[in-house]
């Protein structure tokens, strides 16, 4: 299975693009936001103990993150060609669960693709975004913080699969088909 990471800040676009890409690629289309979010819709334990973190734009515990994930997995149709990861990982140590490190299970990583979106452009996408979806984490406090997480904890990994030779930054400015043209172009290449 060809297996994708979707890299990029809140708000750079990765839930819209990796959708078009599962499509086009017949990938699954994997996001531990939405995962996390149908779980809180679902009122289950693990919805429970997410919200705690969720609603105050912190990361959810990386096991916790991580065994979801593989659950989900396991419970996924064989006939994908891949899948493409929206979200996850989002720190270092759950790219080290992925890939075996202090984990039982593995998932490896063919591509990274790390959507580049300068930094007015994303405020200005998730105040938009919070608009129409009204999400609970979407408040301009939890928008910081969630800001916030991502220098410090999510970033790094454009190093960390750079390091790897699997990482190709694309621009993530333009319209949605534009920045759809560029990836697609990346995972034709890849692939
Ligand atoms: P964003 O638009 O901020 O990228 P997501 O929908 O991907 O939002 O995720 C929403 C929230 O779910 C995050 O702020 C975080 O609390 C939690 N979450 C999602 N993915 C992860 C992950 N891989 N690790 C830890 N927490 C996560």
């Amino acid at each position: 299975m060809f297996t994708i990471v979707l890299l990029g800040a809140p708000g750079a676009g990765k839930g819209t693009q990796a959708k078009l890409i599962a499509e086009k690629f017949h990938f699954a289309h994997i996001s531990t936001g939405d995962l996390f979010r149908n779980n809180i819709k679902n009122s289950t334990s693990l919805g429970l103990e997410a919200k705690s973190y969720i609603d105050r734009g912190a990361l959810c515990p990386d096991s916790l993150t991580i065994n979801m994930l593989f659950d989900h997995l396991q419970k996924l149709p064989r006939d994908f060609q891949g899948c493409i990861l929206d979200g996850v990982p989002r720190t270092i140590e759950q790219a080290n669960m992925l890939s075996g490190i202090g984990y039982p299970h593995q998932l490896p990583i063919n591509l990274v693709v790390n959507l580049v979106v300068d930094q007015d452009e994303i405020s200005k996408r998730m105040i938009k975004r919070a608009e129409i979806e009204h999400r609970s984490d979407d408040t301009p406090e939890v928008i910081k913080q969630r800001l916030a997480n991502y220098f410090a904890q999510t970033k790094p990994l454009e190093d960390y699969y750079a390091a790897k030779g699997i990482l190709s930054n694309v621009d993530g400015m333009g319209t949605v088909d534009e920045i759809f043209a560029r990836l697609a172009d990346v995972i034709e290449k890849q692939r």
